[in-house]
């Protein structure tokens, strides 16, 4: 057992169908009086319904939340939470409203309830993100950290189809992480590994019926034990190509996701033996990274970078800005690694490659390559097993 620091998130979970109806227990309980219900305007509807179970204790719907909060909308949040009066926020949606919650909460202390309606994990993390000059800034405080989370199954059914894969692969891909992170622990490391279990056990039945209660079940405890990995711990390689291609280059958040996690997985699995052992286990297969791979295009997710919006003269630019600054990564990054990784994921080639060369450069390891191409199953699932939790 090696050595770790674990330190639990000072927050309420209550996860089952239905929970959404707790709510205004909840506000009391904490002690609040008047919320102001935060949406994206797609979602304003639900905030609507949300502000009306809320009786007195809405202080009304403020359903403005943007991808990326840009700072404009972040000022606004905060003047309209300060003109309502509110004592705190609900923030019901997916990543983008939890961020305009955590924005408030940023300046003003203002906790946040959140209702997560993706699978996205901000709610879990005290990770703030803002939107300024078109550069996206990041930080940690322990202040946007929401006080309780109500995940409620029921309101994950709207979420379209081909959204709620992405997602999913979005929580998948913060547990791969915290599964290879410097600072993981061994109960961050369970959770990983049964978070990413649940996940693929249910993405598959949500792409078959998107209104399966128990496959939404499934999925959103997965989605909440991923996203818990992701505030515990430091992401590497994937988080940092990810926001790059996102903040700098306007890609979609999840779909990006998507994308990249195979190629980054299979450059980094090697070179972090008990995250790929953890994800042989999940996947039930000995290779994580094309399991990933095809499941990913089996669902009907987008499987090139230059499907979802980057150009190949775009390539050097990524190269630059994803080495400006050190980050975490269990492999060295050298610019030539990311060079071909996003060449690789902008052409949608299989992830195998990525990983032969992570394999064959490993002084003394060609013998273990050998036995190990000789064994890894084809690209079709027909040779994995996916367990059910
Ligand atoms: P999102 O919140 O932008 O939602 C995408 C769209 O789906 C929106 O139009 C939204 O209204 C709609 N939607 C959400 N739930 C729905 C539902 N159940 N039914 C129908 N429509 C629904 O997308 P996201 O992927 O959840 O979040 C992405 C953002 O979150 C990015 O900006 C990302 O950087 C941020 N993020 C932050 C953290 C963090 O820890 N700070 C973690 C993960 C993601």
């Amino acid at each position: 057992m090696r050595g770790f620091r674990y330190a639990s998130m000072p927050m309420r979970v209550t996860f089952g169908a239905g929970v959404l109806a707790s709510l205004p227990q909840e506000v009391s309980h904490l002690g609040l009086t008047r919320v102001l219900v935060l949406s994206t305007p797609e979602q304003r509807d639900l905030a609507e319904q949300v502000s009306n179970q809320l009786g007195q204790h809405s202080a009304g719907v403020h359903a403005e939340a943007r991808m990326h909060v840009p700072i404009e909308s972040a000022r606004q949040a905060r003047d309209a939470a300060r003109a309502a009066g509110a004592d705190g926020c609900v923030a019901v949606g997916g990543g983008s409203t939890m961020g305009l919650g955590k924005a408030i909460a940023l300046e003003s202390d203002l906790p946040i309830i959140a209702v997560p309606t993706t699978y996205a994990g901000s709610e879990m993390t005290s990770v703030w993100g803002l939107t300024i000059d078109g550069e996206k800034k990041t930080g940690r405080d322990t202040r946007v950290l929401p006080v309780s989370v109500l995940y409620d199954p029921e309101l994950t059914r709207s979420l379209p189809v081909s959204l709620s894969v992405t997602s999913g692969f979005n929580a998948i891909a913060h547990a791969v992480e915290a599964l290879y992170a410097p600072d993981r622990s061994p109960i961050i490391s369970l959770m990983a590994e049964d978070g990413i279990r649940a996940l693929l056990n249910a993405l598959p039945r949500i792409a078959a019926s998107g209104t399966d209660i128990d496959a939404r079940a499934d999925a959103l405890y997965g989605a909440w034990l991923c996203g818990a990995t992701l505030g515990a711990t430091t992401m590497s390689l994937h988080h940092k190509l990810c926001h790059v291609l996102g903040g700098s280059f306007g890609l979609p958040h999840a779909e990006t996701h998507t994308v990249l996690l195979p190629y980054v997985l299979a450059y980094n699995a090697g070179h972090a033996p008990e995250a790929r052992a953890a994800l042989r286990r999940a996947t039930s297969s000995d290779a994580p990274a094309t399991f990933l791979w095809d499941l990913s295009r089996e669902l009907g997710a987008p499987h090139a970078l230059s499907e979802i919006g980057l150009t190949e003269n775009d390539i050097p630019r990524v190269v630059d800005l994803a080495t400006t600054s050190a980050y975490a990564n269990p492999r060295k990054v050298k610019p030539g690694a990311i060079r071909r990784i996003v060449t690789a994921a902008w052409r949608g080639d299989p992830p195998d490659q990525a990983r032969q060369d992570e394999l064959v450069e490993r002084p003394g390891n060609e013998d273990q390559t050998r036995r190990r191409s000789a064994r890894r199953p084809s690209t079709s699932r027909t040779h994995t097993r996916i367990h059910r939790p």
